[in-house]
């Protein structure tokens, strides 16, 4: 499976599909994410909040895979903001990972709106300029929040917010579209929280004799989304990442854009609310 790759505002490439660690156990983590590499994976999706950033870290050490071949995401926790703590949070995340930097560094989430994102957002800025982080971005920033960081004056180059069929999150995505914002589509299958086998595209999925899981990540594909799917089980991984080899047709697409239900289809937290 070749996986495509999207070219962020910042100029650098970013592998579309890739894989999730949120709620992988830490004591499992280095085999779990030593499996998604040999399925072929070479984009990991961590956080300091998910405690397992050395797991990834040492399954990264032991694939012998270079450096330059991987994309790794981690993101600052909201107990860490303000200068000097995200400047110690992001050297814990990187003595974590092993590494000496990574390639796309996320504030978590917006909430509180305690007035230091803007502080901690102009320190990501600083990291990046000192290469401990190739490119920043921010994370369940809708549109509410979205707007506060522009006004820095800092684009950040992917906003990575829940996005799934029945929450297709159209404002934040607009928004995003003006400022050539990459969206990561995070629980891209739901969370395993929907049944979309039971929806259009669990028909579609029958008429192209693939999963629904592939064709919902087909449809986050085609749309120019980034997409990092978590799945503990190696035979889903390899059937998540072959979901780069599935298209589909415009009417299906349109079928399952308007599977959107907006804020009531969302299954997880509301960035609105403290975390
Ligand atoms: P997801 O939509 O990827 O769902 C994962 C679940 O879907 C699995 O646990 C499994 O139950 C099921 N699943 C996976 N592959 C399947 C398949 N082929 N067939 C059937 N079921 C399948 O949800 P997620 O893990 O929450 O999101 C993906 C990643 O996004 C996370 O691992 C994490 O990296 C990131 N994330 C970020 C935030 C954030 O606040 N920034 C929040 C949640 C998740």
């Amino acid at each position: 499976t070749t996986i495509p790759t999207l070219q962020l505002n910042d100029g650098r490439s970013i592998p579309q599909l890739g894989f999730g660690v949120f709620k992988v156990d830490p004591a499992e983590t280095e085999r779990i994410v030593t499996e998604a590499l040999e399925a072929g994976y070479r984009h990991i999706d961590t956080a300091a909040i998910y405690r397992n950033e050395e797991g990834v870290g040492r399954a990264i050490a032991r694939s012998g895979i270079p450096r330059d071949e991987l994309f790794i995401t981690t993101k600052l926790w909201n107990d860490r903001r303000g200068a000097a703590e995200t400047r110690a949070a992001m050297g814990e995340s990187l003595e974590k990972l092993g590494l000496d930097h990574v390639d796309l560094y996320l504030i978590h989430w917006p909430a509180p709106p305690n007035g230091s994102v803007v502080e901690t957002w102009e320190t990501f800025a600083e990291l990046r300029s000192e290469g401990l982080t190739t490119s920043i971005g921010v994370s369940n920033f809708d549109e509410r929040f979205l707007p506060g960081v522009l006004e820095t004056g800092i684009v950040p180059a992917v906003d990575q917010i829940e996005l799934h069929p029945q929450f297709q999150q159209r404002a934040a995505t607009a928004l995003a579209a003006e400022h050539d914002i990459k969206i990561e589509a995070w629980g891209p299958l739901g969370q395993g929280k929907v049944d979309y086998s039971a929806t259009v595209i669990g028909e579609i999925a029958e008429r192209l004799g693939v999963s629904w899981a592939q064709v919902t990540l087909a449809w986050h594909l085609a749309a120019g989304r980034i997409v990092f799917p978590k799945s503990n089980r190696p035979e889903r991984m390899a059937e998540n990442l072959a979901a780069a080899e599935v298209t589909l047709s415009a009417d299906d697409i349109a079928a399952i854009d308007a599977l959107d239900q907006g804020a009531a289809g969302r299954v997880s937290a509301d960035p609105a609310d403290a975390n």
